[in-house]
Formats: structure tokens, C-alpha cells, sequence
């Protein structure tokens, strides 16, 4: 299992799910057609164990890849 990365705005922020330490911050993307287009999205602090549900582990993985390659261009 792929070790998560954590950003230091989670401190101190609960899970939404179960009060948790957050590990993530998930947001919903706002479609062109949705009928309420200038609402802002839905966002969620989370904790590993809701993330991974959100996103099971093959998700965790190529975030972390992902996440990694722009590191390394930017280096
Ligand atoms: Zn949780």
C-alpha cells in the first residue's frame, strides 16, 4: 500500500466521514451544465481510511505517481 502524501493544510482539520486527522482534501468538479454552475464545488476533508474508499488503492497509486512526475519536471 502506497504511503500518502500529506499536506500541511490538513493540520489540525477533521474527517468529514468520522473526525479523523485529515489526510486529503476532496473536491467535486462543477460540470458546464449543471444547473447551479456558480455555486462553488463541494470540498471534504478526509481521512486516509475514506480516501482510500474514495479512491481505492489503484487511485492512491497514480496520485502519487502523478504527483511525483510534476515534482520531478519542476526539479
Ligand atoms: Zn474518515
Amino acid at each position: 500500500m502506497a504511503v500518502m502524501w500529506k499536506s500541511e493544510c490538513c493540520g489540525g482539520e477533521k474527517c468529514t466521514m468520522c473526525g479523523a486527522p485529515a489526510v486529503a482534501k476532496v473536491g467535486e468538479e462543477v460540470m458546464p451544465d449543471d444547473p447551479y454552475r456558480n455555486r462553488h464545488n463541494l470540498t471534504a476533508y478526509v481521512c486516509e481510511t475514506h480516501f482510500r474508499q474514495i479512491f481505492k488503492d489503484p487511485g492512491v497509486d497514480w496520485l502519487n505517481e502523478a504527483r511525483q512526475q510534476v515534482i520531478d519536471r519542476r526539479g
